[in-house]
């Protein structure tokens, strides 16, 4: 059985050609949550909705969000009528919130995406990093935002300062999926807001460290390849790099995947952890994400 710890844009791009190497009953995937809210009356958990499409297949991968080839009538027409519509939510990706929506009535989010996993023939598990609402505030020089505000609103333009959210209690399964796996695997995500706030949910840096831990650096040079790691990493003190990404993870990894064009980062990141690889991380397309899976899973395929 293998973990993953997940965001929404790097990791379920290796989560594509994971499914291609392994069982896909044998893989768990733990999604952050922090960014979940309520829009235009709909819930919205944006990186459990990708996972959840990535593994379906239906995954738009121009955007990493949303439903491939969807329509947006509902979404013009509530412009039209003065709604605020923050984010442009096409019609069958709407039609997948709203049931989620109505199924958190009578169910935690954790069982509503089991049984949308179930529905959308998924095998792989997807559990929610947790069923308690986040909330992350974020200092900008704009002033404080939270994370749609800055990242949809803003577009990830002001300068971070300082971000804080609470820690959660993890959902059901959690703790029990890292112990039981043969591996634990942190994708290329946000290692500030999307992977940090899973490690931060109580017990789960503790089950890490008992657990055979692989990740891939999201940093290429002093870059992340998308979005705004590079902001949040400087705002929490960070050098931004592979070196910096090793150093936050540096408690419970066991092996580092870095870029062939960080080679010269190699010898500081063995100072601290003791098996470094390189190889190319960028995933253009499937050959790149089957090749990445297969450094990262080694003799376990
Ligand atoms: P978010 O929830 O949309 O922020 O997505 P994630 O946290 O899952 O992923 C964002 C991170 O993935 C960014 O820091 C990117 O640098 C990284 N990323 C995206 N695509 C790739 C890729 O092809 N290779 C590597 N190494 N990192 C990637």
């Amino acid at each position: 059985m293998i973990t993953v710890l997940s965001g929404g844009t790097g990791t379920p791009k290796l989560l594509q050609g994971m499914v291609q190497l392994l069982n896909p009953e044998d893989i768990t995937v733990i999604v952050n949550t922090l960014e979940n809210d309520y829009f235009s009356g709909v819930y919205v958990a944006p990186d459990l909705d990708t996972v959840m499409y990535t593994l379906a297949g239906i995954i738009n991968e121009d955007t990493w969000y949303g439903i491939k080839g969807d329509s947006f009538i509902t979404h013009d027409r509530l412009k039209e009528i003065g709604c605020p519509e923050t984010l442009r939510i096409g019609d069958r990706d709407r039609a997948f919130k709203i049931q989620k929506t109505l199924l958190m009535k009578n169910h935690s989010l954790s069982q509503a995406v089991d049984m949308q996993r179930k529905e959308l023939n998924i095998e792989s598990k997807i559990i929610p990093m947790s069923n308690q609402d986040s909330q992350i505030n974020i200092t900008t020089d704009r002033g404080n935002m939270e994370f749609h505000e800055f990242l949809v609103e803003n577009q990830g333009t002001p300068d971070v300062l300082d971000m804080n959210y609470q820690k959660v209690d993890p959902a059901p399964g959690i703790i029990e999926s890292i112990k039981n796996s043969d591996m634990v695997v942190i994708g290329p995500s946000n290692p500030i807001t999307s992977i940090g706030p899973i490690i931060s949910a109580k017990g789960v840096r503790k089950a890490l460290k008992n657990t055979y831990l692989v990740a891939v650096s999201p940093i290429i040079g002093d870059k992340p390849v998308s979005g705004p790691a590079a902001k949040f990493m400087q705002a929490m003190g960070h050098e931004v790099s592979c070196l910096g990404v090793a150093n936050i993870y540096k408690d419970f990894l066991d092996k580092f995947i870095i870029d062939l064009e960080d080679v010269n980062s190699q010898e500081e990141i063995e100072k601290l952890i003791s098996n470094v690889m390189l190889t190319q991380t960028i995933m253009r397309n499937m050959t790149d994400k089957i090749n990445l899976a297969r450094c990262i899973l080694g003799e376990y395929v």
